[in-house]
């Protein structure tokens, strides 16, 4: 059976199309080695590649400027991700007093986050439980298949006892 709550997931999908999410480099995408690029943390280009092809806008937002920042985007390009904008609400954005220096994301992924940075794992799954959802109602939709089916084998089996 299906419990409520789980079934409220399975409705609680996020529209990613033009979703913003800005994420953090040192500490987020690879381990907080500035001004060195530090390892890649475990799934963070897998995450962030299937979000974009989600069709999410991935800001990055980093502390990084000049060389460093280059760095960073380069190391990023060369595993696959595109920044939609870096340290800007758009490419275009040219920033001056005018403007706020805060970009205006939908979602923050920052090792620095209240309660710390959870790994990209949990990130995925906080931003898609209905995959999840998904592959566990497949599971139990295929373990009834099989239950009907070791049935209907049964019964041929043995005709005669229905
Ligand atoms: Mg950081």
């Amino acid at each position: 059976m299906v419990k409520f709550g789980r079934l409220y997931n399975l409705i609680m999908i996020i529209d990613f199309t033009n979703l913003r999410i800005a994420v953090d480099f040192d500490g987020t995408i690879v381990e907080h080695e500035y001004p060195e690029i530090g390892k890649e943390k475990l799934f963070a280009f897998q995450t962030l590649k299937e979000l974009e092809k989600m069709g999410a806008r991935l800001i990055l937002w980093t502390f990084r400027s000049g060389k460093e920042l280059n760095d960073a985007i380069d190391y990023c390009r060369k595993n696959g991700v595109e920044f939609y904008a870096v340290n800007k609400n758009y490419p275009e954005e040219i920033f001056d007093d005018t403007i706020s220096r805060k970009i205006d994301a939908d979602i923050y992924i920052d090792d620095k986050n209240l309660g710390g940075f959870p790994g990209w794992s949990e990130v995925w799954q906080i931003l898609v439980p209905f995959e999840l959802h998904q592959k566990e109602v497949e599971k139990r939709m295929a373990a009834i298949k099989s239950k009907k089916l070791k049935r209907l084998f049964w019964r041929k089996e043995r005709p005669d006892e229905e």
